[in-house]
């Protein structure tokens, strides 16, 4: 079953059990769906690119550990890496806080006949910094219609926008926070920040339904994830990458007749020469 986009308006209460959904697919089952999808996302790839006239943008928000990082290299990470770039959106520097909130964004905005993966986005400008009061709550309230504006005007220039909020349940978060812990190879991700983050589990779901209600529009339409079965969560999302490339429909470029013309003479004149070596 495909993802459905989230009505515009429409109030979710984010409760845990709408973090797994036992109808969808998991393990091997999942997995196994996947690999045509990807090998599909790659042949689109190719088309986009060569049309070069429309670029696709995949946002990912979740809460710490909800595998925005293995969701991104799962089905991304295959792709052709001149025609895919992912952007991190980190606390922000001196140097951008000095500028408006989009002005970081924007210039990660893919480029015509790429795709473009935000890793964290502007959404943090209303998650983050709403919780943690690092601007005035005048300020902040004020970006929901903001951000609309901007993904619209970007959407009718040649952008196609989905958004997708990794879901994962209180439960799957300790599990994963602790493995990071413990696992050696998973240390370098844990921080401390991610506990005291934890303690503010309600106040960031308040500010996600907030986000998923008043973000979610026709144009650039948010997608509510599954996301505590891994595999399943990347099926899911790969699904919905893949369907709206199909509906983009990137054409590849007729050859210029005079190209054509050009090519032809080259042809003729070759396998000439070749018959009077011969
Ligand atoms: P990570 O995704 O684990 O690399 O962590 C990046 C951190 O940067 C997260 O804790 C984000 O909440 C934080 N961050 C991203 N954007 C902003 C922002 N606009 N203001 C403050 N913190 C941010
Ligand atoms: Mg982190």
């Amino acid at each position: 079953m495909a993802l459905k986009p989230l009505k515009p308006g429409k109030r979710i209460a984010l409760t845990d059990d709408l973090a797994t959904d036992d109808r969808e697919p998991k393990g091997e089952a999942a997995e196994a769906l996947i690999a045509p999808l990807i090998e599909r996302l790659t042949e689109q790839q190719v088309a986009l690119y060569a049309e070069g006239k429309q670029a696709l943008l995949v946002v990912f928000q979740g809460r710490d550990a909800s595998g925005k990082d293995g969701l991104t290299r799962k089905v991304f990470g295959p792709l052709n890496s001149q025609g895919c770039v992912v952007s991190n959106f980190k606390r922000p520097t001196e140097y951008e806080l000095a500028r408006d909130y989009l002005w970081r964004v924007h210039q990660a905005v893919p480029a015509k006949g790429t795709i473009g993966i935000f890793n964290r986005s502007h959404y943090e400008d209303v998650l983050v910094v709403r919780v943690h009061d690092l601007v005035p709550k005048a300020v902040w309230s004020k970006r929901y219609d903001q951000i609309c504006d901007f993904e619209r005007m970007l959407t009718e220039n040649g952008v196609t926008i989905l958004k997708f909020f990794l879901h994962i349940s209180r439960e799957e978060q300790k599990d994963r926070l602790l493995e990071r812990l413990h696992d050696p190879l998973k240390n370098w991700k844990f921080q401390v920040g991610d506990l005291s983050e934890r303690k503010r589990w309600d106040d960031y779901t308040e500010a996600y339904e907030d986000v998923l209600e008043r973000t979610s529009t026709d144009y650039a339409p948010w997608y509510l994830v599954p996301a505590d079965r891994k595999k399943t969560r990347d099926l899911l999302v790969a699904q919905v990458v893949a369907e709206t490339l199909d509906r983009m429909a990137p054409q590849f470029p007729r050859v210029d007749p005079e190209v054509l013309k050009i090519a032809r003479q080259w042809e003729r004149e070759t396998t000439a020469r070749k018959r009077i070596d011969e």
